[in-house]
C-alpha cells in the first residue's frame, strides 16, 4: 500500500530520494513469516517507514540531499534505523531534505524541492521536509527526521503531523551524518502523538557507540499517553508572543492553550528572556560545528570527486566547490571564520556563553512550569523560492524551535489548526531535560 501510495503521488510532492521497493518487499516477506511464526511481536513489526537521507542505511544511497555524496552508500546502519528494523519495521526508502539538514524549506537539496501536500505551491518546511511531507500525504504512516534546529518541529508544523525532538543524547547519534554534533538530535514523525511516543520508545536506548548517549532509567514513554493534565503547570513565554508572529498562529496557539486550561492545566504567562539572542548564537555554533564535520568530504574518502584537476589541494578545493551548494558553502565559510584565530573569543566562545544563559533561564523557567507552550514557527507554510533568495530571513523563523535544541530540552510540534489558506498551525511543547512524558501527556491530552 505504501509503495502504491508513492506511485500515486510522488510525482507532485517529491519527498522522496530513494525508493527501495524491491529490498522492502523482500523485508516485509521476510516479516511476515516472523509474524507468522510468532517470533515478532509488539507495535512496529511489519509496518512501513521512510528515514530521512541523513541516516546511514547499509547498502542503501545515502546523499543528505547533496550531490558531494550523490553515490554513497554506507557500509553501516544508523543505530536508531537498527532498532526500528530489530522491531520488524520495513524501510521503504530516505526522504529528501535541505542539504545536510541546513535549511528550513527543503529547496537547498540538489535533488529538488520536496512540496507541501496540503498546498504543492508551498514548502514542506525543513530540514526533514521530506519525511514530513511522506507522512502528511499518507505515503507511509510514519518518517525518522533529525533536529539540530527545529528541523523535526518545524516541518511537522507546516505539514500538519506530529513530531518530537527528544532530550541530546536520548537517541544515538551514531550512523547519522552530523551537522552541529552538539545540537544534532534524531526523532519520530507520525500521524498523531501515541505513534511518536511508540516510535521513540523504540529507537531511544544507550548506545556505547554515541559518547553523547545518556544512560537513562525511563524510556517508557507510551506510558505518558493518558488524557490527564489536572494540575499541570503550563507556562507561556510572553516572549514568543511578539513581532513577527502571524496572526492566525498566534490564536490558534492561545486558543489550545484554554484547552489544555479547561482540561484542569494550570496555564500563566510569564517572560523567558533571552530569546533574540538564540538565533544569532545558534548560528556561530551551528556553523562553526558545521565547518569542522564537513571537512571529511574532500573528495578522497566517499562520494563526488571531481573529474579534472593539477593535484591534491587543486583536487579538494574543484571538488568542494562543485559538490557543496551555496547554502552549505555559506555555512562552512562562516563556520571557519568564527574558529578562527582571534574571532574565536568574540564570536563562538560568546556563542557558548550565550547557550549557558539560554540554558539557565529553562531552568529557572522549569523550576515553575511542567511545560513550555508556544507556536514552532511565527508563520505558516511559505509559497515555494521565497526563502531562497533572503536567507537571514529564512534563519528568523529559527527563532522558536532553536533555544530548545541550545538548551538540550525535549520539544514537540502537533497541529493546532488551520489558517485561512488551509495550512496546518504547529503548536510547540518543550519539557524539562528528560521529561519528555510531560510533553507527551500535555499533548495528548490536546490532541
Ligand atoms: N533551519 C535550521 C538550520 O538551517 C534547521 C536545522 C536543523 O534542525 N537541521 O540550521
Amino acid at each position: 500500500a505504501a509503495i502504491d501510495a508513492i506511485h500515486a503521488k510522488e510525482e507532485k510532492v517529491n519527498s522522496f530520494v530513494t525508493v527501495d521497493e524491491e529490498a522492502a518487499l523482500k523485508k516485509a516477506e521476510e516479516v511476515q513469516k516472523l509474524i507468522d511464526e510468532g517470533k515478532l511481536t509488539g507495535p512496529l513489526a511489519g509496518v512501513p517507514v521512510a528515514i530521512k537521507d541523513n541516516m546511514c542505511t547499509e547498502g542503501m544511497l545515502t546523499t543528505c540531499s547533496s550531490r558531494i555524496l550523490y553515490n554513497f552508500i554506507p557500509t553501516f546502519t544508523a543505530e536508531a534505523v537498527k532498532r526500528l528494523e530489530d522491531a520488524g519495521a520495513v524501510i521503504i526508502g530516505k526522504t529528501n531534505m535541505d542539504e545536510f539538514a541546513m535549511g528550513s524549506t527543503t529547496e537547498t537539496s540538489a535533488y529538488g524541492a520536496t512540496k507541501n501536500p496540503w498546498n504543492t505551491e508551498h514548502v514542506p518546511g525543513g530540514s526533514s521536509g521530506g519525511s514530513c511531507a511522506a507522512v502528511a500525504a499518507e505515503e507511509v504512516p510514519y518518517a525518522l527526521g533529525s533536529d539540530t534546529g527545529g528541523s523535526i518541529r518545524q516541518p511537522s508544523s507546516f505539514c500538519g503531523v506530529t513530531g518530537i525532538k527528544p532530550t541530546y543524547g536520548t537517541v544515538s547519534r551514531y550512523g547519522l551524518i552530523a551537522y552541529g554534533s552538539s545540537l544534532d538530535q534524531i526523532g519520530p514523525i507520525a500521524k498523531d502523538v501515541t505513534d511518536c511516543a511508540t516510535i521513540l520508545e523504540c529507537i531511544a536506548a544507550h548506545d556505547t557507540k554515541d559518547s553523547t548517549s545518556v544512560l537513562r532509567e525511563d524510556l517508557k514513554f507510551t506510558e505518558a499517553l493518558v488524557d490527564d493534565v489536572k494540575g499541570m503547570k503550563i507556562g507561556i513565554p510572553r516572549d514568543y508572543f511578539g513581532e513577527g508572529l502571524d496572526p492566525e498562529v498566534k490564536k490558534a496557539v492561545l486558543d489550545a492553550a484554554k484547552e489544555l486550561e479547561k482540561k484542569g492545566a494550570v496555564v500563566e504567562e510569564f517572560d523567558l528572556g533571552l530569546v533574540e539572542y538564540a538565533i544569532p548564537a545558534y548560528y556561530v555554533i551551528a556553523c562553526a560545528e558545521a565547518s569542522s564535520n564537513l571537512a571529511r568530504f574532500d573528495g578522497v574518502k566517499y562520494g563526488y570527486r571531481t573529474s579534472e584537476y593539477e593535484e591534491l589541494h587543486n583536487m579538494y578545493k574543484k571538488t568542494r566547490s562543485e559538490g557543496f551548494g551555496p547554502e552549505v558553502k555559506r555555512r562552512i565559510m562562516l563556520g571557519s571564520f568564527v574558529l578562527s584565530s582571534g574571532y574565536y573569543d568574540a564570536y563562538y566562545l560568546k556563542a557558548l556563553r550565550v547557550k549557558a544563559l539560554i540554558k539557565k533561564a529553562f531552568d529557572e523557567a522549569f523550576a515553575k512550569y511542567d511545560v513550555i507552550l508556544g507556536p514552532a514557527a511565527p508563520t505558516t507554510a511559505p509559497k515555494l523560492g521565497q526563502s531562497l533568495s533572503d536567507p537571514i530571513k529564512m534563519y528568523l523563523g529559527d527563532i522558536y524551535t532553536i533555544s530548545v535544541n541550545l538548551a538540550g530540552l525535549p520539544g514537540i510540534s502537533l497541529p493546532c489548526g488551520m489558517d485561512s489558506k488551509g495550512l496546518p498551525i504547529g503548536l510547540q511543547l518543550i519539557g524539562d531535560c528528560f521529561k519528555e512524558k510531560n510533553i507527551i501527556r500535555a499533548a495528548y491530552s490536546f490532541e
